[in-house]
C-alpha cells in the first residue's frame, strides 16, 4: 500500500488503530475534529449514578487523538469518555483531559450511558498496568467526582462489570482488587 499524499501524526496514529479510515480524510480535516465541539450538539445526561472506568486499550493515545478516531470513524459526536488520563504518549503522564463536558451524555458504556461518567486511562492494561501518576490522577478524579455527585465508591464500575456489557475493558490487569486496593482512597 503506497500514501498517495502525506499522512500527518493524526493520521498516521489513526489508521494504525482502525481499518475504517476513510482514504479522503486529510490531516487538515483530522486537525479540525480534534478540536472540541460545541457543548450545544451534546445531549445533557439525565442522571448520574455511576462512574465507568476504561482503558484504550492502545499503548498510546490522547483525548484529542480518541476525539478524532470517535467523530471520523465512529460518526459520534464527539469523544465518547468524558475525561482520559494520560500516560505520557501523546498528553503528559497523569494528565486529566477533559473530553465530553461532565454534564453531557457520553458514549462509552452500552445501555449506561444516560446515568454514567466515563473516564478512560490511556494503555492496555491487557499486559501492563497504569503508570503511578495516572493511578494518582485517578484517585484524585474519583474522590472529586464522587463528592460533586454525591456517590460512595460502590458507584464506581469497571467497564466489564456493567450489565449487559460484553468486554474485557478495562483489561485483564485491571481489576477490582486492584481498584479498591490501590486505587480507591481507605474506607474511613
Ligand atoms: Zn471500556
Amino acid at each position: 500500500m503506497t500514501a498517495e499524499r502525506s499522512d500527518g501524526p493524526i493520521l498516521r496514529w489513526l489508521r494504525t488503530r482502525s481499518d475504517r479510515v476513510s482514504r479522503k480524510l486529510t490531516e487538515e480535516q483530522c486537525t479540525l475534529l480534534a478540536q472540541k465541539p460545541p457543548e450545544a450538539s451534546i445531549a445533557p445526561r439525565p442522571e448520574t449514578s455511576a462512574v465507568i472506568l476504561h482503558h484504550s486499550a492502545t499503548p498510546d493515545g490522547s483525548v484529542s487523538l480518541f476525539r478524532v478516531l470517535h467523530r471520523a470513524v465512529f460518526g459520534w459526536d464527539d469523544v465518547g469518555y468524558h475525561f482520559v488520563i494520560g500516560n505520557g504518549s501523546f498528553s503528559p503522564d497523569g494528565a486529566v483531559e477533559e473530553g465530553r463536558p461532565r454534564e453531557a451524555t457520553g458514549a462509552h458504556a452500552r445501555g449506561f450511558n444516560e446515568k454514567s461518567l466515563g473516564i478512560c486511562l490511556v494503555g492496555d492494561f491487557s499486559d501492563s498496568m497504569p503508570t503511578p501518576c495516572q493511578v494518582s490522577s485517578l484517585a484524585d478524579l474519583l474522590s472529586e467526582l464522587l463528592r460533586i455527585y454525591g456517590l460512595g465508591a460502590e458507584a464506581i464500575l469497571l467497564h466489564r462489570e456493567v450489565p449487559g456489557c460484553v468486554t474485557e475493558c478495562p483489561g485483564a490487569l485491571f481489576t477490582r482488587k486492584y481498584l479498591e486496593s490501590d486505587i480507591l482512597p481507605p474506607v474511613r
